[in-house]
């Protein structure tokens, strides 16, 4: 039995967990995310960690989900803008000369997608695309049972593609991006700005409140929420367009456990994607919550170790 000890690096906090090719995860626990110095003690924590589990499994390979923009083959991160003094984060050289097991370093949205592709709402598709939503949104494409890479591996930045003209200035340099009107964090900008027009001002507060305000009804988380499925709607229409996916996979707190979303979006597609492209709906939410990427990271080291993987449970 291969044993995985699996790594999903996030902006708050650092999850982890041992995970066997049967997909039983065997421990998990979480750790908060190093707040300054991060190149030097994120090392230092994932070796402490695998010591303490080596002792009471035999672990394979080390596998890491993160956030970011992710060279997977040579195990840095590229760009990231979630953790102070990360970007440039070598795991492969800082790990190397301290264990002798395999390292693997993949994108914590691709990791989420293999998760759900082994244990969750994408077993046994083929053409598919998997979309976080969260601060931005995140994107990974299945192709013929592959995720698409692209030509440097930086293919299903869906939150960028513009959905309206000249719109909303983007951290990306362009404006009018998906993202900037159909992520969580657009979502709750949008209710702030409504609530203080209408004499109301919130000061903070969380998409899956603001949902639970649409709920009850509440005018004006009810018009916010309404503009937001419409968007999110134009976005994934151009994505079934462009793609003809069998299934659309919507994570991310707001979406997960969230059938009316899910309903709502569904309905609005049929106004705004041409009908042929259309299954019964073609948008599903994600079903491994936060754990997703601590699963997509085993998996990952399991398909490249060459290992069968197995999904019994
Ligand atoms: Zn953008």
């Amino acid at each position: 039995m291969s044993n995985v000890i699996c790594f999903d690096i996030g902006g708050t906090f650092i999850k982890y967990g041992v995970i066997n090719q049967d997909g039983s995860l065997c421990f998990k626990d979480k750790t908060p995310t190093p707040k300054k110095d991060i190149q030097q003690i994120l090392p230092m924590i994932i070796m402490e960690k695998l010591d303490a589990l080596q002792r009471e499994w035999s672990i394979s390979a080390i596998s890491i989900s993160s956030c970011g923009l992710v060279d997977r083959e040579a195990g840095i991160v590229l760009y990231s803008n979630n953790i102070p003094g990360y970007t440039g984060m070598n795991f492969k050289e800082a790990l190397s000369p301290l264990t002798n097991l395999p390292i693997f370093v993949e994108n914590d949205v691709k990791c989420g997608c293999m998760g759900e592709m082994w244990k969750g709402a994408l077993q046994g598709k083929k053409d598919a695309v998997f979309l976080t939503l969260g601060t931005g949104i995140g994107g990974t494409i299945l192709v013929n049972g592959k995720i698409l890479n692209g030509s440097s591996n930086l293919a299903g930045e869906l939150g960028h593609t513009v959905i309206v003209n000249n719109g909303r200035s983007c951290s990306c340099g362009r404006k009018g991006c998906f993202e900037r009107y159909a992520s969580t964090s657009a979502l709750v900008q949008d209710y702030i700005r409504e609530m203080r027009r209408r004499g109301f001002p919130v000061n903070s507060i969380s998409g899956e409140e603001i949902v639970q305000l649409v709920y009850k009804q509440e005018p004006g988380a009810l018009k916010v929420y309404l503009k937001f499925v419409h968007y999110l709607s134009q976005g994934l229409a151009n994505i079934i367009h462009l793609l003809n996916p069998e299934s659309i996979i919507i994570g991310g707190g707001i979406a997960e456990q969230n059938e009316q979303l899910i309903q709502d979006v569904n309905k609005e597609i049929e106004k705004e994607a041409m009908s042929m492209y259309l299954n019964n709906n073609i948008i599903s939410s994600a079903v491994l919550g936060n754990q997703a990427g601590l699963f997509g990271a085993c998996y990952n080291a399991l398909v490249r170790l060459n290992v069968q993987v197995n999904s019994t449970t």
